[in-house]
């Protein structure tokens, strides 16, 4: 990959790289220079026809291609990225600002494994047989639903999209249940005779399109492309069919709306803020399309953040140093992020005791350095939004502990490039308290390192707090209490609720949330549902 192409992007539609049939780009900015370092397809409807038809053309033979060539090809993919660590890591910290050492650590370790999971889940997976003795077989397929449209944002931008392609292009299928052709024993296609009346499939053609994976068409964000754009050769490298999965840059407005309202376009998921999601879901329902709507809170009109409960009796050497992580990592533009921090009064001041400081201590600045925890904010604009709520905080009568600003170059300390630094999008780690629970900085998700802490007295107080909110992404735990635990985790309206940890990801398990935060789930068996559509097929014995 030279510099050149790296500067100007193409779509990449069909296996090809292509021009936005407009010509036009959009800046894309390095937020730790506030330079631009690429500019991105600005894609309109027309390109988006055209990765459509690419997908639809290519969903013949990829719906027909057997799961063990599907899951090869998904685990050369992994095999690629993580050959292609160091360059991957690098572009999503010059795309996105996070420091390298997170960037390999967690988006591109965690987008070869999206990869590598769903290959193994393909082969492992199996329908239903159900039989009504002397009456009928039942059995069940999951067939493809078609192009699908993968809409991704920012924060996570290549960990997110791998997370849709990986599910929607695998896919999956029980051979064993595929449709026999008893008739023809000589045949390839003839399995294992399970039906009690196999001549039903003897005139029918055949193969049968039940090794299913979707194609499809994605819009990363138009802030963060890079990676997405790296990914494309590495599907090429692996051996993907041309026209598998598509890349089309651009706005949302433009290539995402496009996508969205495209009516061969029957699937859509999507992960974003909540404003958007609305939309979508708006655009969608009247064609009823799956939709999977995975959304934090961040927008200038709504509110809602994830809880960080912490009991007294909790084990507070490891409290501060998860909670310092759950507040600040990705500079908390991470939609599990516990920017609402509740600690139970006895242990209060304690806690502020020792983790004011930690956060005071974390290192901002060169994304590059490996002793750097925090980077550069995505954007100007999401940079004053988080400094506007900082300032909010303090008109609403917060007490602000630490940080409350933008970095300027004497806090770039031993840092050559100071003057550079300046310019980029830093924040301070800021810890506010002495805000009233329904103040908007309690309420409202800032999408950065900001934290309030809070006191609370009881369990019961302590759950009425996290659930005060309309939204219901995630939560954490900290007691020894096993039993407080159960009882907490159970009442807390959350898609995900840690007890005694964060950010621990099994991928066989649901994700998404509740209320306002999201629609539907995904992971493991939940994506395999959302990818493909149910049917069931009633034999007579
Ligand atoms: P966003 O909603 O602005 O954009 C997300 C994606 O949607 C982008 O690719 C954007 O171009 C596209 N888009 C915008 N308008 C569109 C439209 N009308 N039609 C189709 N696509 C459109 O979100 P963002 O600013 O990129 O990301 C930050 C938000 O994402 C935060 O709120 C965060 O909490 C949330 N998030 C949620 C999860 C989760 O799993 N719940 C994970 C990561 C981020």
């Amino acid at each position: 990959m030279t510099t050149e192409a790296i500067s100007n992007l193409k779509n990449f539609i069909n296996g090809q790289y292509l021009p936005p049939t407009q010509g036009k780009h959009i800046d894309s900015f390095n937020p730790a220079k506030a330079e631009v370092h690429a500019r991105i397809p600005d894609s309109t409807a027309e390109d988006v026809e055209m990765a459509i038809v690419a997908a639809e053309r290519a969903f013949q033979h990829w719906s027909e291609t057997k799961r063990e060539a599907r899951a090869a090809i998904l685990n050369k993919i992994a095999e690629i990225i993580e050959r292609r660590i160091e360059e991957f890591a690098q572009a999503e910290s010059n795309d996105q600002g996070k420091p390298v050492w997170y960037a390999r650590a967690v988006d591109i370790t965690r987008s070869a494994y999206n990869f590598r999971f769903f290959a193994g889940q393909i082969l492992y997976s199996h329908e239903q047989l159900n039989k009504i003795d002397g009456v009928a077989t039942n059995y069940s397929l999951r067939q493809p639903v078609g192009v699908a449209g993968l809409i991704s944002p920012w924060n996570l931008s290549l960990y997110l999209l791998t997370w849709k392609i990986a599910p929607c292009i695998a896919c999956m299928f029980a051979i064993i249940f595929r449709p026999l052709r008893l008739g023809d024993p000589t045949s390839e296609l003839t399995t294992i005779p399970i039906f009690t009346n196999p001549d039903i499939f003897a005139s029918q053609p055949g193969p049968y399109p039940n090794t299913v994976g979707n194609t499809c068409v994605c819009k990363p964000s138009e802030f963060t492309s890079l990676t997405a754009y790296l990914l494309c050769s590495v599907l090429k490298e692996a051996g993907l069919p041309d026209g598998v999965v598509n890349m089309v840059f651009g706005t949302g407005a433009n290539a995402g709306q496009a996508l969205v309202e495209h009516p061969r376009v029957p699937l859509i998921s999507f992960t974003g803020g909540t404003v958007t999601g609305r939309k979508i879901n708006q655009t969608c329902a009247p064609m009823f399309k799956k939709v999977s709507l995975e959304m934090g809170e961040w927008s200038e009109e709504c509110g809602g953040k994830n809880a960080n409960i912490i009991f007294d009796d909790c084990d507070l050497e490891k409290v501060i140093e998860t909670s310092i992580r759950s507040s600040f990592w990705n500079q908390g533009e991470i939609c599990l992020c516990g920017s609402r921090i509740y600690v139970q009064r006895s242990i209060y001041d304690r806690f502020l005791e020792a983790f004011v400081p930690k956060a005071r201590a974390l290192v901002v600045g060169d994304p590059s350095h490996a002793e750097t925890h925090l980077g550069p904010l995505i954007s100007e604009d999401h940079m004053h939004k988080v400094l506007g709520y900082i300032k909010m905080a303090e008109e609403e009568g917060g007490k602000v502990h630490c940080g409350g600003g933008r970095m300027t170059k004497d806090d770039f300390i031993d840092d050559e490039h100071a003057e550079t630094r300046e310019r980029g999008y830093f924040v301070a780690p800021t810890v506010i308290t002495d805000l009233s629970a329904s103040s908007r900085v309690m309420q409202e998700e800032i999408f950065g390192p900001v934290v309030t802490v809070y006191p609370f007295d009881t369990e019961d107080e302590a759950v009425v707090l996290a659930n005060n909110s309309p939204y219901g992404l995630a939560c954490c735990v900290w007691t020894e209490n096993g039993r407080r635990a159960r009882r907490c985790a159970e009442r807390i309206k959350a898609g995900y609720v840690w007890v005694n940890c964060w950010m621990v990801r099994d991928l066989t398990m649901p994700f998404g949330g509740m209320k306002q935060s999201g629609l539907g789930r995904e992971g493991g068996e939940f994506s395999r549902e959302f990818f493909t559509e149910a049917k069931t097929i009633c034999l007579a014995d």
